[in-house]
């Protein structure tokens, strides 16, 4: 058993000595991986009770077509989203197309002219600035004379509390809170650090409409930033909540008020959440959910497996392997341009599809700088299977996430280590590593 193991890995030209960190590393990880298993359980529990009392049944699997009003699947599956984040209503739609659209969806549904959008947990997403118009853009809330402030975080990456005090001195309709780090190297934050927080802003003003960016932290811990007095989130469901087979989509769950006036943007006003056919692709969407917990357990225990490894091997990381984690993603600060492609190569090198790609850094809609990404995914661009990516920038940190199974996330993240300490002594040269090298074709990453 273990000799066919480790075989099958030298044939990836996984050499011994890294074979030996990994085992290590999952040797260390023991107490972490457990404690990851009993959020899953939690949260598998959760998802199921909610499903169980809306009794959700075979006539909810089929779709509408044309209008979709009366989709008896659809609304039941917003009322399942709606009882699992503990909120009055959701809003679950194939018609929202990504987590930034579900974002925007919140943002432009919620926001009138003369209104103040504040980010009280500093710089948002890097697509969001085309949204607010931070970048100016064609169609942003800065259009729509909708103001901005935001307060950095301090230097340690936690909420500067002064500042957010100074910008709540002038009435703000709406805050957003981005729970996790995006593409930056600041710490995610936890949802006792978010309930601390809401409670601050409340206290100063208790009518402002709490939102928080959820991308990436679904199920990660045992509750949500809407059972600690965010009044609305969103999400993406090409992450997380799909459960890797959700084919598209987006999400939104708070207060019924909210989501009305959401679904009034994303649709029409006067039609909101009663359009929207929903086609024939809603199994996907109560499957993915109720896979959700575990498959987002098995990322967490990639980017665990991520950290301890590439600690050992001398990088920084973030989180480290001993911090509690609040989202799947893994940060690694690689140092340069060479090392950020190499380790997206070995991930797409272990993907199941595509995998005789490579990723290349190219310009992508919505973001500043030119992007790397690999993922050999089955949905494509979905960041909850295995994938990584990053900005061409300093530091040259690459941010990992995903794996649908872990076994698929660990020797992803071995085929990485190899490519980035290609020359340090960590690869085994009668492998196949450095074959491949030659053999991959030249292809775009941006699609
Ligand atoms: C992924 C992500 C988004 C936007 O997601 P897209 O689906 O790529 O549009 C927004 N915020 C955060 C924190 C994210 O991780």
């Amino acid at each position: 058993m273990k000799h066919e193991l480790k075989e099958s890995y030298e044939a990836l030209g996984i050499s011994n000595k890294l074979l030996e960190i990994a085992a290590k590393a999952e040797a260390d990880l023991q107490d972490a991986f457990q404690r990851v298993d009993e959020i899953a359980e939690v949260n598998q529990l959760k998802v199921l009770r909610a499903m169980q009392a809306h009794h959700v049944g075979e006539a909810h699997m089929t779709g509408t077509t044309g209008y979709g009003h009366n989709d008896l699947g659809r609304d039941t599956l917003e009322a399942v989203y709606a009882s699992v984040f503990h909120t009055e209503d959701a809003l679950v739609r194939p018609q929202i197309t990504c987590g930034t659209h579900a974002i925007a969806t919140a943002l432009f549904g919620n926001l009138r002219p003369g209104d103040t959008l504040f980010s009280a947990a500093g710089a948002p997403y890097d697509t969001l600035e085309e949204v607010i118009g931070i970048r100016a853009s064609r169609g942003s809330l800065a259009e729509y004379n909708v103001q901005y402030r935001q307060a950095d975080l301090k230097e340690d990456g936690t909420f500067d509390y002064d500042a957010i005090d100074k910008v709540l001195q002038n009435k703000v309709k709406m805050v957003t809170i981005q729970r996790s780090r995006g593409y930056s190297l600041r710490p995610s934050f936890s949802v006792s650090a978010i309930k601390e927080l809401i409670a601050y802003i409340k206290e100063r003003q208790p009518d402002v409409i709490c939102f928080v960016d959820n991308c990436y932290g679904e199920f990660t811990e045992v509750i949500e930033p809407t059972d600690v007095g965010a009044d609305l989130i969103a999400g993406s469901l090409i992450k997380n909540p799909g459960g890797g087979i959700t084919p598209c989509g987006g999400y939104l769950a708070g207060n019924k008020e909210l989501i009305e006036n959401a679904a009034a943007y994303l649709t029409s006003p006067g039609m909101g959440k009663d359009v929207g056919a929903s086609l024939g692709i809603l199994p996907s969407f109560y499957q993915g959910l109720f896979l959700s917990p575990t498959v987002t357990a098995n990322a967490v225990k990639g980017a665990l497996f991520a950290a301890r490894v590439f600690e050992t091997l001398g990088y920084a990381v973030s989180p480290s392997s001993n911090e509690e984690r609040h989202d799947i993603i893994q940060a690694i600060t690689l140092k340069t341009p060479e090392k950020l492609l190499a380790f997206c190569e070995g991930i797409q090198s272990a993907a199941p599809v595509d995998a005789h790609v490579t990723p290349v850094a190219s310009d992508m809609a919505g973001y500043g700088d030119q992007v790397v990404m690999a993922g050999g995914t089955f949905v494509s661009g979905s960041s909850i299977e295995l994938s990584a990516d990053g900005p061409m920038r300093a530091p040259y940190a690459v941010f990992f996430q995903g794996g649908l199974t872990y076994p698929h996330a660990k020797v992803g993240v071995l085929c990485a280590a190899v490519r980035v300490s290609q020359g340090d002594g960590y690869s085994d040269s009668h492998g196949l590593s450095s074959i491949m090298l030659l053999i991959h074709l030249p292809l775009s990453a941006n699609t």
